[in-house]
């Protein structure tokens, strides 16, 4: 029986999970606001909708789950021992969309940053943030 719901609408309520102001989210906006760098958040007019802006400074920043987006070599990048297909499919279709999205996004002029999830539970994250931003602007 084909599934009512698409495949992302599904993949969202299987894992009960949160796409807009996650923790790691906030997270990145914290260190932002301490840094006084002013952002725009869920900017839905550029490819990827990225999650936060710097207008002023033409960077469109991604804060990436571990386990949605693939971080390689990353304990939380895992894929569960059920489903295994199904998952394998889901993720990459999520990193082929990442990749062509940062295309998008570079040609039309735009920086791309992405953090992932756990690096923003290191008290490092703002260093991490600052050094990010100085190789892009
Ligand atoms: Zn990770």
């Amino acid at each position: 029986m084909a599934d009512i719901f698409s495949v992302k609408k599904r993949s969202l309520i299987m894992a009960g999970v949160k796409t807009k102001n996650t923790a790691p989210e906030r997270k990145v906006k914290s260190v932002l606001k301490r840094l006084r760098i002013k952002y725009r958040s869920n900017v839905a007019s550029l490819p990827g909708k990225p999650d936060l802006v710097l207008i002023d400074k033409r960077v469109a920043l991604f804060v990436n789950g571990c386990f949605w987006h693939l971080h390689k070599n990353c304990s939380k990048a895992k894929l569960p021992s059920t489903n295994k297909a199904f998952w394998r499919n889901k993720i990459i279709s999520n990193v082929h969309r990442d990749k062509n999205v940062s295309v998008a996004l570079k040609r039309l002029g735009w920086k791309v940053i992405t953090i992932w999830e756990c690096k923003t539970k290191s008290h490092k994250i703002e260093a991490l943030l600052m050094k990010k931003l100085k190789h892009k602007i």
